[in-house]
């Protein structure tokens, strides 16, 4: 079947100023390293098409799909709290939107696609290690069920790109609800272009919180869902590693997986990113950290919220204290499900930490710590024993926590069914993400990587190969991220 993706372009139908028209830099050699069947599918588009020579070629950005208008969107943002007025897609480029099965739209963008404006010397350019590790986590996190921007596909360009070292370049196809960001109504805030703030703010009304209204209904919109978003997070042990405000969604989605990784061991302190060097973006700091970024899309939508400067300050703030309720009702639920409680108690928080801390001093693995609490309710207590070798914290925890479970209404299957989904088996494992990246990069061989994203695809099963599931033997001392670009 010839390529037909129905397009609807949105976007570069606003005002010409929010973005720069132009099309994906055509590349060498393309090749398909991977494409995404389930999303595919739930997109509506043909896999087979996806996969013809056409299909790779508007994948690799050689050929502009009929339909599509394709433009490099204008932001700004805070890069580790500092303002930059002028960040833009400097690798990106958006081919336009189209509607899933569900009815929603979603941009279909290139990542790696070369120069834009925007690119402020950058070549434009991403490796093949960087684009399989967003198309991975990203999966991974989908599956996980935590709202995400997902990956399409993955094409080799066969060209050679410089970072340290020479490395394979690749184009990845991301999928998003959208791509505004904090940093987008930045940009406009910094230039006092205050119609343009207008125009933005219908569009993310219309695309994202339909039932809300004006700069404040948006705000709030946003306030909630990044408090559940990072709360989620918080409960699987992810570390975005960059949340700079031009990496946080209007749409609530995780986007932009540069540094990130999962924690294994709990350290609320754990920070991977080679270049976080104060732990601005470590674990336990990311709540408060989405706070910020909030606050800076507040102060971007100042002049919209009252024209009285007092008042639209004093709603801002109105609103953002919102946040903190908010991530902590969606914090204690989850730990409550990852407890296997179906009612609150006032103790429970205390109880969580209190296994919190246990871990914390036992050096824990943070997701089998709590995986293997299902077994321990139903009596098992050794494998969860295993994870907290050597230490009496646990054993001072596990009644506390049996004579809470004794005062529960629910049934052991209810339970068991709750803390299944509550406590995944697999995460993406650093040093397992690592071997697939180099089999791949290196030796051109996506098998490993295949094999893992077979496994991430079902985290909430314990695979049957168990070395999916374990951290590396020994941890990973010193265990390094880098952005990628
Ligand atoms: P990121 O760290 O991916 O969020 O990127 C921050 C900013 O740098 C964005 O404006 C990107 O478009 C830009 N950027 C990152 N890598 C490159 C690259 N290789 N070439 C051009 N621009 C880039
Ligand atoms: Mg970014």
């Amino acid at each position: 079947m010839a390529l037909a993706i129905p397009f609807h372009n949105t976007y570069a139908h606003l005002p010409d100023r929010l973005f720069a028209r132009l099309p994906p830099t055509p590349v060498a050699a393309p090749r398909l390293l991977q494409l995404n069947l389930p999303l595919a599918e739930a997109l509506g588009l043909d896999p087979q098409a996806l996969a013809s020579a056409d299909g790779v070629a508007a994948l690799a950005g050689n050929l502009v799909p009929p339909g599509a208008d394709p433009i490099a969107q204008a932001y700004a943002g805070h890069q580790f709290g500092h303002f930059n007025p002028k960040l833009g897609d400097g690798r990106a480029i958006l081919l336009g939107e189209v509607i899933g099965r569900d009815g929603q739209p979603r941009d279909l963008q290139l990542k790696g696609s070369g120069p834009t404006p925007w690119s402020r010397g950058g070549d434009g350019r991403a490796g093949i290690g960087p684009v399989l590790r967003e198309y991975l986590i990203s999966e991974a996190m989908h599956a996980l069920g935590i709202p995400t921007t997902r990956s399409l596909a993955a094409v080799a360009t066969g060209e050679e790109i410089f970072r340290e070292v020479p490395v394979w370049g690749a184009v990845l196809t991301r999928v998003a609800s959208s791509h505004l960001r904090v940093g987008t109504f930045q940009y406009f805030a910094a230039r006092r272009d205050v119609e343009a703030l207008r125009t933005l703010t219908d569009y993310a009304l219309a695309r994202h919180y339909p039932g809300a209204e004006g700069a404040a209904g948006l705000l709030a919109g946003v306030v909630a869902r990044q408090a559940e978003l990072v709360a989620r997070w918080m409960l699987v042990g992810f570390i975005h590693g960059v949340m700079n405000t031009d990496n946080c969604a209007i749409s609530g989605e995780t986007i932009d997986y540069g540094p990130c990784a999962f924690m294994d061991a709990y350290d609320p302190e754990t920070v991977f990113s080679s270049i976080d060097h104060a732990g601005r973006y470590r674990y336990g700091h990311q709540p408060s950290i989405v706070q910020w970024n909030l606050a800076r899309l507040a102060e971007a939508l100042l002049p919209l919220l009252s024209e009285d400067e007092d008042q639209a300050v004093a709603l801002a703030q109105e609103i953002l204290a919102g946040f903190a309720p908010r991530f902590h009702a969606a914090w204690r639920a989850g730990l409550g499900r990852k407890l296997g409680l179906a009612t609150a108690q006032d103790g429970d928080e205390a109880l969580a930490q209190g296994l919190l801390q246990a871990m914390y001093e036992a050096k824990a693995d943070f997701t089998l710590g709590f995986h293997h609490l299902a077994a321990a309710a139903e009596g098992d207590a050794a494998a969860l024993r295993d994870q907290f070798l050597g230490t009496a914290a646990l054993d001072a925890w596990l009644p506390r926590w049996q004579a809470r479970l004794a005062a529960e209404p629910t049934t052991p299957e209810a339970r068991r069914a709750v803390m299944r989904h509550a406590n995944p088996a697999v995460i993406p494992r650093n040093h397992l993400v690592e071997e697939a990246l180099a089999a791949a990069a290196e030796h051109d061989d996506l098998a490993p990587f295949e094999a893992l994203l077979a496994v991430l695809r079902q985290p909430f099963t314990p695979p049957e190969d168990l070395r999916y599931a374990q951290p590396a033997m020994g941890g990973m001392p010193g265990y390094q991220t880098f952005c990628g670009t």
